[in-house]
């Protein structure tokens, strides 16, 4: 019996942790570019938490039960030497997993120094596969290619590779399927994702959300999908096999189908504040509070007394009403 992570009424068991809130994408859904245009304030460098302090706090969360962390951003690979972090968490016993979310573009560059580093898995933003919907969706008119390239950069390193898609009605939904066949053929794991109200700049309307139930009902018309067992207590993916094959496809249903009662993660801006949820409009300050404790125990029973008050179930409750008037911080600044 451990004293504190026993007591949790929902257990602590993943981290997302956000290493900048810059991004070479202007994803319409994330980013829209009319906001986060030249003149956009970003997180000065020195508000960022160092290595030393991300290693720090992510310890003391293993003692709560963390095992698993997600490295993302903004854009994780813009920040420099991010394999440096990775091996300095990988030094940490209670951690099991090390993932990363990226949208790619520097896969090339950094995947074989990732894996070496420790990292085990990638999941790869990428909503399109056709030309014309891709340059649009990612606001900087970047092709295909170059991610494209990224994922198998990844691949020949030996990551694990998952790919992510945003589906929004109207936008990318012709894409489902030619997304689909694309990845199965590949025998790469797609995760739809059901769009949502992170934040209030994308513009979000519940009528934009293609649900989980449409594009089952979709993959169906084109191939046979059986639905496959959760893997663990929290997973978020509601998962599929295509009939007769080993290739995976799963649905995020965080709006038609919400999973608050059994949601263990919590979230890291860059800046160093902790969120229960990713739908708070205020987080914890855990970088001062950190930088004036007198030792990282103290950090380590502040974060557990956080976790226990909370109460979150945003996407449980969600109306057009709460994504509207509701204050809430942006997707790019928490991390997804
Ligand atoms: N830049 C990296 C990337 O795109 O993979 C990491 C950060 S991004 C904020 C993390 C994830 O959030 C991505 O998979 C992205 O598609 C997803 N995301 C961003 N805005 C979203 C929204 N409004 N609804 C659903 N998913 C969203
Ligand atoms: Fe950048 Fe990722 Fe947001 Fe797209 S989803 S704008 S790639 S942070
Ligand atoms: Fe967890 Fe909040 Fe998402 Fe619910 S809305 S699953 S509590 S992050």
């Amino acid at each position: 019996m451990d004293p504190i992570k026993d007591q949790f009424a929902r257990p602590l068991r993943d981290i997302r942790i956000s290493v900048t809130d810059q991004c070479n994408f202007r994803c319409s859904y994330c980013m829209p570019a009319e906001i986060f245009g030249p003149d956009f304030t970003f997180l000065p460098q020195e508000e960022y938490l160092t290595f030393e302090e991300i290693y720090q706090l992510i310890k003391a969360m293993g003692d709560l039960g963390v095992e698993k962390v997600r490295l993302t951003g903004g854009e994780p690979l813009l920040r420099k030497d991010l394999h440096l972090l990775i091996e300095k968490l990988m030094s940490i016993p209670a951690i099991k997993d090390i993932a990363l979310t990226t949208n790619a573009m520097m896969l090339p560059k950094y995947a074989e120094k990732l894996k070496e580093a420790g990292l085990q898995r990638v999941n790869v933003s990428m909503d399109a596969i056709d030309e014309a919907v891709f340059k649009k969706m990612n606001g900087r008119n970047v092709s295909t290619k170059p991610v494209l390239k990224g994922i198998q950069a990844a691949l020949d390193a030996g990551l694990e590779v998952k790919i992510n898609m945003v589906v929004q009605k109207g936008v990318n939904d012709d894409q489902i399927i030619p997304m689909a066949a694309y990845f199965k053929e590949r025998g790469i794991t797609l995760r739809f994702i059901e769009f949502m109200d992170v934040g209030s700049t994308n513009g979000w309307k519940l009528s934009s959300v293609v649900t989980k139930e449409e594009i089952i009902r979709m993959l169906n018309e084109h191939f046979t999908v059986e639905p496959l067992d959760g893997a663990y207590y929290g997973e978020v993916a509601s998962r599929y096999l295509y009939t007769g094959t080993s290739a995976e496809v799963g649905v995020i249903s965080s709006v038609s189908d919400s999973f608050c009662s059994t949601c263990t993660r919590a979230r890291i801006s860059a800046d160093g504040k902790l969120y229960t949820c990713l739908f708070a409009a205020e987080g914890f300050d855990l970088k001062s509070f950190m930088r004036a404790s007198s030792s990282i125990d103290e950090v380590r029973d502040k974060m557990a007394v956080l976790w226990n008050k909370r109460r979150d179930r945003y996407s449980d409750e969600r109306t057009e009403e709460t994504a509207k008037n509701r204050k809430k911080i942006e997707m790019s600044y928490i991390g997804g």
